[in-house]
């Protein structure tokens, strides 16, 4: 398979100072699903605006199928789609309106675009809305518009910005099964950003996890799963405030234990043997009367090993909590 897009080195520092890309380099080849998956702030927006030719770069080089960002942006332009994290759809205008608007910006001529727009209506389940006109349609429908929008050019690369976020889940996996469609049959290279793990788990087939700018793991979900090489156990104490640090004293000092930090449901373990283990976790709370609330013992997803890798959660409801520290941290 050839590169579509191949980064190097790349950095992004705004006017006011801000490091938000920090010297990230990967590729993603042609017919590739690839996923940049980070919280809130991690660099997922500025990225994309520098790869669509919307922001200049600070420094690092840029190929989008061949074409040097420096001097072809004009091509790159040609043969993308992006789908911004902010909808962009006209509401005085019908769904159909806005994809024919878009046509004609494309300069598609009338006959193929008429057909292109119904091609495009039905792929999105937006037949029997086409007519009404837009400033009527719930959240879901408008992002399903959107993506109808950056597609009627048929672009060999889209870019997606959260697609997804703030959808409901009905109408998120109807996203989800429109995006695997056009990745299998149009053959489509799709850059996704999300900050849903479940949603680069289920999609991408190369994922890249950002946080502040910089990349802390990349590779396929299985692979970046099994490079943790631990599974997780999540202790929540009766008491997590009162008992926490003993709590972590003691478990640090059993064997198998590889690092231990704070998280929503009070304490994440990870060890290689975690079932094996569980009881000795049990046994030690036991002896100091610590009581616990629940163990739930699981296999690493993809959360865990964002944790492992920044000390945080990439959950987006746990954003606005104080980030959580890593005890006993270091690589093993
Ligand atoms: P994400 O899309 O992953 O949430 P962004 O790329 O939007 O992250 O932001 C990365 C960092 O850059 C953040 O710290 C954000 O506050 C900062 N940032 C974003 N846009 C601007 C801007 N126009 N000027 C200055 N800082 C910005
Ligand atoms: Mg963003």
């Amino acid at each position: 398979m050839s590169t579509m897009i191949d980064v190097k080195d790349l950095v992004m520092v705004y006017s006011n100072g801000t490091r938000a890309v920090d010297n990230i380099s990967f590729n993603v080849k042609k017919g590739e699903f690839f996923g940049f998956l980070g919280p809130n702030g991690a660099g997922k927006s500025t990225t994309i605006k520098v790869l669509t030719t919307l922001l200049k770069k600070t420094s690092g080089s840029v190929h989008v199928s061949g074409y040097n960002l420096d001097n072809d942006s004009k091509e790159i332009r040609k043969m993308i789609g992006v789908q911004s994290q902010d909808t962009a759809v006209d509401g005085d205008l019908t769904g159909r309106e806005n994809l024919m608007l878009q046509g004609h910006f494309q300069q598609i001529p009338n006959k193929i675009l008429k057909e292109r727009v119904d091609e495009l209506l039905k792929l999105v389940d937006l037949e029997n809305f086409a007519d009404k006109r837009t400033r009527n349609y719930s959240g879901g429908m408008k992002k399903r518009l959107d993506l109808a929008t950056t597609l009627v050019h048929r672009p060999q690369l889209l870019f997606l910005d959260e697609p997804t976020t703030g959808l409901d889940p009905q109408s998120r996996s109807a996203i989800w099964e429109y995006l695997e469609k056009i990745n299998k049959e149009e053959k489509t290279t799709i850059f996704l950003t999300t900050q849903y793990m479940e949603e680069a788990d289920r999609l991408c087939r190369t994922l890249a996890i950002i946080d502040t700018g910089k990349i802390v793991a990349s590779g396929s979900p299985t692979e970046l799963k099994q490079q943790l090489g631990v599974d997780s156990i999540k202790i929540t104490l009766k008491d997590c405030a009162k008992d926490k640090t003993t709590a972590i004293k003691i478990l640090k000092s059993l064997t198998g234990v590889s690092n231990i930090t704070e998280s929503g449901d009070c304490l994440t373990v990870f060890a290689k043997n975690a079932s094996q283990l569980i009881a000795d976790i049990i046994r030690a709370l036991d002896s100091l009367e610590i009581r616990l609330a629940g163990v739930n013992f699981s296999s690493p997803t993809l959360d865990d090993v964002y944790l492992e890798k920044t000390g945080k959660r990439i959950r987006a409801e746990e954003l606005t909590k104080k980030p959580s520290a890593t005890f006993m941290g270091g690589k093993r």
